[in-house]
């Protein structure tokens, strides 16, 4: 069985389309959807009108679906990504936001090779970062996983918990990862429309349960089709300008 992990879409319908695409050319069997549909991208109705077909209830919540149903506060958010907010609260049409609103923090697979899949932790689902190896260390001693799937950061890396230590690994695109049975991951599988990690291509992985392996997917997309919709919705120019390095 073949899973791709998309996460961090963020209303980003050129690079959503082109990472579907990619999926359906790697014949992947299920799509799962880690959260953050929405938040900072144009399109955040046709996003999530196009995934629901196709993640079925393999989903989950990240913190800007939350916040865009009104069921987080955006205190937390920088200015930027509240005026996001704001915006693709206007946007929403009422069974868009009635899914977002129903989506669950959590999701596992029980079937083939068994994980978790969530937005930020396994400690906090929704809003927790997991950026150095402190955090990851905690996570894993926090609850029971062999593998779990995070994004969340819009950065894709690997922790690795063995009976020895934990450690980070970068994950870099196009290079399988074998996972070890004796070992724990947790796996940030990058951003679909927004990536952070200095590379501005789409970012997804696609898990093989029967290889027991892992591959980071990069692809670029057309960026400047995204940005222009931005400009014309209206939604800050940093946010627009981000998109083209990546950061
Ligand atoms: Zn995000």
């Amino acid at each position: 069985m073949r899973f791709a992990i998309l996460s961090d879409i963020h209303a980003n319908l050129e690079a959503l389309e082109t990472v579907l695409a990619d999926v359906r050319q790697r014949e992947c069997d299920r799509i799962v959807c880690l959260g953050d549909f929405v938040g900072y991208g144009p399109n955040p109705n046709e996003c999530v009108e196009r995934l629901v077909p196709l993640v079925a209830e393999r989903s989950v919540a990240g913190n800007h679906d939350r916040a865009a149903v009104g069921q987080l506060e955006i205190t937390s958010f920088n200015v930027y990504a509240q005026e996001a907010i704001l915006w693709t609260q206007r946007a929403l049409g009422p069974t868009v936001a009635r899914y977002l609103s129903a989506l669950p923090a959590e999701w596992s697979n029980t079937t083939s090779l068994a994980f978790l899949a969530v937005h930020g932790s396994p400690r906090d689902p929704i809003e927790e970062y997991v950026l150095d190896i402190r955090t990851a260390r905690e996570n894993f001693r926090h609850r029971a996983f062999s593998l779990c799937f995070i994004g969340h950061s819009h950065v894709p890396g690997l922790f690795v918990s063995t009976e020895e230590a934990v450690e980070a690994y970068p994950f870099p695109p196009a290079e399988e990862v074998r996972l070890h049975p004796a070992s724990r991951y947790l796996i940030n599988v990058g951003s679909v429309g927004q990536p952070r990690d200095g590379d501005p291509r789409a970012a997804y992985a696609v898990l093989d349960t029967d290889a027991a392996a892992v591959t980071l997917i990069r692809l670029e997309y057309p960026i400047e089709q995204t940005q222009e919709k931005m400009r014309r919705e209206g939604l800050p120019a940093t946010l627009v300008d981000r998109l083209s390095v990546g950061r």
